[in-house]
């Protein structure tokens, strides 16, 4: 059984307040599926707490709004950033680097929450801090 929902990964406070419909494209959606198969049910499977969704699928539009790179990988569906109680990012990542969890990218941001990425057949396993 899956522990996530699309609509937890499509869900944006930034495009409801703009009027924004954050509504991703059928290769978005495609991504995402990936997404959440390959990468993140394992990751829940491997920590074994829920995983907060802070930001999922962004358009561009919406990511512009929250300050996100241009080749953002949220654009694509490929990305989200998340949180776990009682955890922290620095915990979460080096769990996640020690198993065989395939990602593309593994970041911690301001040591506030975990971005993680997921590119089907692309995938650089790398990890970054920011
Ligand atoms: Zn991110």
């Amino acid at each position: 059984m899956l522990n996530f929902k699309m609509s937890e990964l499509i869900y944006s406070e930034t495009a409801i307040k703009n009027n924004i419909n954050n509504m991703p494209d059928i290769n978005s959606m495609d991504n995402m599926l990936n997404l959440i198969y390959y990468c993140l049910q394992p990751v829940r499977e491997l920590l074994g707490a829920p995983m907060i969704i802070t930001s999922g699928y962004r358009n561009p539009l919406v990511n512009r709004l929250v300050g996100g790179v241009n080749s953002s990988q949220h654009t694509k569906g490929q990305a989200v950033d998340f949180t776990v109680l009682g955890i922290t990012p620095n915990q979460i990542i080096s769990i996640i680097k020690t198993s065989k969890i395939e990602f593309d990218q593994l970041i911690n941001e301001y040591d506030k929450w975990v971005h993680i990425s997921y590119n089907k057949g692309k995938n650089r396993k790398r990890v970054l801090k920011y």
